[in-house]
Parts: C-alpha cells; structure tokens; sequence
C-alpha cells in the first residue's frame, strides 16, 4: 500500500482515518443488490448495535446513505405517533437543529432551552413532562459537539421512561468513543455516521434503536418517504439490502473500521481520546487560552476555546498556516462568543497534539500575538 499523506483534522468529523480504512474503498465493482454485498451488510448492523452493547433480541440498527443529520431528521419524523409532542431539552447547536427540523415537519413540540455553556435543569424536564402528558418523545444531544458540554442523557432517559415517553439522542460525537451502554443509558434511540467515532467516512449513517418501538411507528403518521426509519428497517429485515443505493465504498471502509475497533477495544479507545484531549487542554492552558465550558462538564471530545482580546489575532491566519502544515483546526458554533474547536476524535494520538502545539505557537509568533494569549476582562 502507498502511503497517503496523513492530516491531523481537530475539527468535530470527518474524522483523520487510518490508509487500512482508506484502502478498504478499493474493492473489485460490486452490484449492492448481490447476495454477497447483504451478508456484508448483515454483520455491520450487528456490530453497530454491539459497539453500544445492545442485546440483539432487543435492538437493531437502520442504515441510511447520507450526513449525520439524516439520522436526527429520520428518528423525528418517524417516531412521533399521532397528537402527540416531541419535548426537545435544546443546549447548543445540534439540538436547535432538532427544534428545526420540527418545525419544517410541522411537529407539535415544546423546547426546554439552555445556555450553551450550562447543563438543562433536570427538574423542570420533569415538570414539563408531569404537566404535558401528550410528551411521546424526549429529544437531546449527548455531546453537543458546538462547545463539548456533556449532557446527562441517563438521567434524562430516566425520566422520559418514567412519564412513558420514548428518549431519543444524537449521540453522533460519542458513538465508538466515549463509552455507551444503550440500556443502563435509558437510550431508545441513538445514532451515528461512519465519519467520526469509526473513523471510517462520510456517506452512510445509522440509527441504533428499540425493535419494538420501529414496529409499532408501522402505524404512526408516514411525513417523509426517503427518511422514513419503518420503511428502511422493513426492507432491510424482508430483503437485507437497503431499499434505495447504498454507499458500497463507504460501507466496505466502515466494515474494515469495525475490525480495528474490537482489536483497539472500547476501554482502549476511549483512554486514547481522553490522552487526546488531555494533551489539547495542557497546549491550551499552557497558551493561556480560555474555554466555554468548565473542565467538569466537558464530554472529553471537543475543546471549544475563547478568541483573545489582541487585535493581531486572526483565525484565518492561524488556520491557514496550521492547514499548510497538516493540521486543521475549526471555528466555534456559538453565536455570542467567538471561538474555535480543537476535536480529539479520529485516529490521531497524544504526539500528534504535541506536535500541533508547536506549529500552533509559531503560528501565533509569526502573527505576533501575545503569549500567553490576553483578554479584557
Ligand atoms: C457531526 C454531527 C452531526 C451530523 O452532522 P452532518 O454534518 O450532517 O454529518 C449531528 N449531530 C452531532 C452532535 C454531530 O456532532
């Protein structure tokens, strides 16, 4: 195999993957709808639904060819039965996108939203669900990968099950990262793409989710046909094929993914990122940098800094000499406060951080911004 030029991507996904996953693309022309290419398909749904621990009986996976956000739109237009409301807990980015998509499909919904940089009140989740009792569906992020702030989606669970609601979560910034236990986490729903946690890329994205629930939406309101979630497992469980094209080269990368993620294994795995991004908080902390959220609320995937207050600070002028030098970083995804996003996803370790650092630091000296970095208040 040829080696491919390695970039150190800190941005949230796609994901730095590994040339085994690249070289996995490269397969002989296959026809999806061949025998071959549904057993294939068979035991990634399986492993996508182990990776969060699922019983089989219980759960399953849905594939779907498109972006994460395929998966938010899917489980939101797919699980709400007839007059009854979503109740979306909304912190940050990913979650107002839920609110959105509501309101393209028309869904009924209440938005309990929260400061980006704090967590929901957990009491008054509770009381909107004693006081609403038509909730069917609790919605939130586990990560909400804008700023990295951590939402307590066991508890959350917990109280949807307890006031009989379904819990959904976007857990597309932890999946295959940080530890999930779909159960013990009170989750119905989650979901994923092969870009991030799987370090594999970006075309097919899923939803690990309660058989039983799927069959009984059979009867709820139909509002979209291509991302309709009964209607792909339906298929999937009378044909084995995904009812439309499915993204063959993708689906081959995330299969050979898969395997390196039981030979790296879970509690490995997540020890790494965590090695990520302790070293992206020292390099941070070193420069003097603020952060949005406070280091005990942080889901340990994304550090979300604070622009200093020096006028020779340029973003632009950062990224573009890191970029020319293999490593990209990302902007922020908060409207009151600028800031920008170093991501420990992907297959990058500690030396890779240490490395960045010090194309990071010239970058600041060749833009003569102050060291440590300086803010007003
Ligand atoms: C990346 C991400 C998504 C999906 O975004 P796409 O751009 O559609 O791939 C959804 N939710 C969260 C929390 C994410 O981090």
């Amino acid at each position: 195999m040829m080696p491919i030029k390695r970039n150190i991507l800190l941005n949230p996904g796609p994901s730095t993957t590994k040339d085994s996953v690249k070289y996995a693309q490269l397969v002989p022309d296959i026809c999806p709808r061949e025998k071959e290419f549904a057993s294939l398909m068979k035991g990634l749904r399986e492993d996508l639904v182990k990776i969060v621990h699922g019983n089989l009986e219980k759960y399953t996976s849905v594939l779907f060819c498109g972006s994460g956000t395929l998966n938010i739109d899917v489980c939101l237009n797919s699980l709400l039965p007839e007059d009854k409301k979503i109740l979306v807990i909304n912190n940050g980015a990913y979650s107002t996108r839920a609110v959105e998509i509501c309101q393209y499909y028309g869904l009924p919904y209440i938005e309990l939203k929260y400061p980006v940089d704090k967590l929901p009140n957990l009491s008054e989740v509770e009381k909107t669900l004693l006081e609403n009792a038509d909730i069917a569906v609790v919605y939130t992020t586990h990560n909400e990968t804008g700023t990295g702030i951590l939402n307590p989606v066991r508890e959350i669970g917990e109280l949807a099950h307890r006031y009989g609601a379904i819990f959904i979560t976007d857990t597309t910034s932890t999946y295959a990262m940080r530890p999930i236990d779909i159960e013990k986490d009170n989750i119905d729903f989650c979901m994923a793409s092969a870009q991030k946690g799987l370090m594999a890329f970006t075309g097919l994205s899923f939803v690990v989710g309660n058989k039983a629930v799927i069959e009984k939406s059979k009867y709820y309101p139909k509002r979209s046909y291509y991302c309709n979630l009964w209607l792909q497992y339906d298929f999937f469980e009378r044909t084995g094929e995904m009812h439309f094209t499915p993204p063959v080269q993708t689906i081959y990368a995330t299969i050979q993914a898969i395997k390196e993620y039981w030979a790296e294994g879970e509690q490995a795995k997540w020890a790494r990122h965590t090695r990520v991004f302790n070293a992206i908080n020292k390099g941070l902390d070193e420069l003097g940098f603020k952060q949005v959220i406070k280091p005990e609320w942080r889901a340990g995937l994304v550090s979300s800094a604070i622009y200093p207050d020096d006028s020779n600070w340029s973003f632009e002028a950062i990224h573009d000499y890191c970029y020319e030098r293999g490593f990209t970083i990302y902007p922020g995804k908060i409207s009151t406060t600028n800031t920008f996003r170093l991501c420990a996803l992907g297959a990058i370790d500690e030396q890779d951080i240490v490395d960045f650092f010090v194309v990071f630091r010239e970058a600041l000296e060749k833009t003569n911004v102050a060291i440590p970095v300086q803010y007003n208040a």
